[in-house]
């Protein structure tokens, strides 16, 4: 599957940050995991790793092109996430993220102001947060960590590392790296974006008949009548999870979640590639690592395939922006429930045999604590709209509200309408 993109030059605002931020990664990450594995300790819950890159370089930290900070949140927490948890391979991870190039599909597909690239295989999101977000995320990383350690099958996103790119100037941007919830090989037909909140929940229809890659919300869902094909095997599997994951949301007091659906027919297949056209595609060369700096004297079996994977990634020379997609499921997820059947979840009958329907399907942006902001816009979208139906409502509200719209829109699961205002 080839992939065309516009090809994003040194020239482009984001190519230091885009730079700065796959090197530090790079060195970053490798330097955690050249190290031998230990259990983790309270402590780890809350290091921090600082480096410091210039264009000279130092034992720590190899020459790089600009001049810029980088810290590593939790660098072992994230470790045991990526390898125990989410059952990365450290190697792939790092090869994905740092090897020649970066995607970027939109500017910014939410309101926050957000920036999403994707790593050249399309498997991992790096997403800029706000400074509120990072803070909130380390101070629930405690329970985040056990939740997923106690719920390996579940819904919630992925984070696989929290780091942060300082530039000269002070300005200083955080981001997160999580899973891609669509797969590399499938076309996705139809995208919605869940709230279980129906005040102004709406892509225009006119818009969305034009655009295949538009992301459709709760009322699409109820007016086009669609319904989550799940049989009775997969609806419980599938709503029990939903119901713990619920419940984590509400104990760490956020909102404004939502769940992520992405629709592929089968039937349709994937000749519809819809991707290409808004692709930019980024090439920054980092810069290489002096061996014996980063895995001095290790010869674990992470540190020779970290040094492998360093090896492949480093970029030599600017290429073309061609891309070339993997043409299957990379079966890293096969044993994720949900992620199963291609990446995703095959929609099933009430014999629980498969019909012709893939979902991919999570939940996603889930770093809203409900403070003193959200509460404002709750007194001021009340006033004009039902109380309980806009978007910002208390976690314990939201929890509830969303978990009970995930349910009917499964088949069978009822009237979704009844969540629709007067
Ligand atoms: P806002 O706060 O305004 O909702 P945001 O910048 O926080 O926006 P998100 O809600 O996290 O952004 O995501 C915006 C869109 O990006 C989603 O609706 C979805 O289309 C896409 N997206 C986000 N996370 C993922 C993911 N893990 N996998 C695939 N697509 C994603
Ligand atoms: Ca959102
Ligand atoms: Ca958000």
């Amino acid at each position: 599957r080839p992939l065309v993109g516009n090809l994003i030059g040194e020239d482009h605002v984001n190519y230091v940050l885009m730079y700065n931020m796959l090197t530090g990664i790079r060195i970053a990450v490798s330097r955690c995991q050249a190290k031998i594995k230990r259990p983790l300790t309270d402590d780890d819950f809350i290091a921090r790793h600082k480096y410091s890159f210039d264009i000279v370089g130092n034992e720590l930290t190899p020459s790089a092109k600009y001049d810029f900070k980088f810290k590593d949140y939790a660098p072992w927490v994230f470790r045991d996430l990526r390898e125990d948890c989410f059952q990365l391979d450290p190697a792939d991870y790092l090869l994905s993220l740092t090897a020649k190039y970066i995607l970027s599909e939109l500017g910014s597909p939410g309101k926050s102001g957000s920036f999403f690239y994707f790593s050249r295989d399309y498997r991992f999101i790096i997403k800029t947060i706000r400074h509120s977000e990072q803070k909130f995320l380390l101070s629930v990383l405690k329970k985040y960590y056990a939740h997923v350690k106690n719920n390996p099958h579940t819904l919630l996103s992925r984070f696989y590392g929290l780091h942060r790119v300082k530039l000269p100037r002070g300005r200083k941007i955080h981001f997160v790296i999580m899973n891609n919830l669509f797969p590399p090989h499938k076309d996705i037909h139809e995208t919605f974006d869940l709230k279980g909140s129906t005040v102004g929940r709406v892509y225009p229809e006119e818009k969305a008949q034009k655009n295949p890659r538009a992301v459709l919300k709760d009322l699409n869902w109820i007016d086009r009548g669609k319904t989550l094909e799940l049989g009775p095997e997969k609806r419980a599997l599938f709503t029990e999870q939903l119901r713990r994951d619920s419940e984590l949301l509400k104990a760490i007091n956020v909102m404004d979640y939502s769940l992520l659906v992405g629709i592929h027919h089968m039937r349709r297949g994937n000749k519809e590639n819809v991707r290409s056209n808004t692709l930019k595609v980024f090439s920054p060369t980092v810069p290489s690592i002096r061996r014996k700096s980063t895995v001095k004297g290790s010869r674990s079996p992470e540190a020779i395939a970290m040094r492998r994977a360093m090896r492949e990634s480093d970029p030599k020379r600017l290429g073309s922006a061609v891309l070339q997609l993997p043409e299957e499921d990379t079966g890293d997820r096969q044993q994720f429930i949900f992620y199963r059947d291609d990446g995703g979840l095959q929609a099933t009958d009430e014999a629980n045999q498969p019909l012709d329907t893939l979902y991919y399907l999570g939940i996603i942006d889930i770093l809203t604590p409900y403070k003193s902001l959200k509460k404002v816009e709750h007194f001021l979208k009340g006033l004009s709209a039902d109380r309980h139906k806009i978007s910002p409502v208390p976690p314990a509200e939201y929890a509830d509200r969303f978990f009970s719209f995930m349910k009917v829109i499964i088949r069978g699961g009822g009237d979704p309408t009844r969540f629709k205002a007067e």
